[in-house]
């Protein structure tokens, strides 16, 4: 049983049916959502959360977007869950057809964008610990 933190990000998590979409496509590979709620990030936790891209060139566009609106976050696990959900949301750039990061953008009508691509998924069993501390402490808020 392994854990990891998935979160909608800000525009995408505004509409019930992406997070409705994701919950389903999560469950239909045997993932089980322990927690979940709405959070958002502070310039602190956007800054903790994505500490490996800090100081970056992209870095300042990603933390005004995640920073820009109320995110969905939920902490998810269930067997070998960091590999299964990084399939099922897609590569950062050019992602496939079924994943969640072609498949949202498709279905609203937006254009594929790389800093606004719908969807976090933990890459590693220590990111998801991080990240899901992070996200505690913003459920609190
Ligand atoms: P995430 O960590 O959000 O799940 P990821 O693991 O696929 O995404 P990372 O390399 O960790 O990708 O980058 C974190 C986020 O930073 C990306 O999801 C994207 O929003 C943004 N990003 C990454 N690379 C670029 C880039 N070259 N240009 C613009 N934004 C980028
Ligand atoms: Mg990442």
């Amino acid at each position: 049983m392994e854990k990891s933190y998935v979160m909608v990000k800000p525009e995408f998590a505004n509409y019930p049916q992406v997070i409705d979409y994701v919950k389903s496509q999560l469950q239909s590979v045997g993932m089980q959502i322990v927690k979940e709620g709405y959070i958002k990030y502070d310039a602190l936790s956007a800054r903790k959360h994505y500490a490996e891209h800090v100081g970056k060139d992209f870095y300042q566009g990603l933390e005004e977007y995640i920073t820009s609106d109320k995110a969905y976050g939920m902490e998810v696990q269930g067997d070998d869950a960091i590999a299964k959900i990084r399939k099922l949301v897609g590569a950062t750039k050019n992602p496939d057809p079924h994943t969640i990061r072609y498949e949202v953008p498709k279905m609203l009508n937006l254009p594929l964008r790389i800093t606004q691509n719908v969807v976090h998924a933990s890459d590693s069993v220590n990111s998801a610990e991080r990240e899901l501390e992070i996200f505690y402490t913003l459920l609190k808020k």
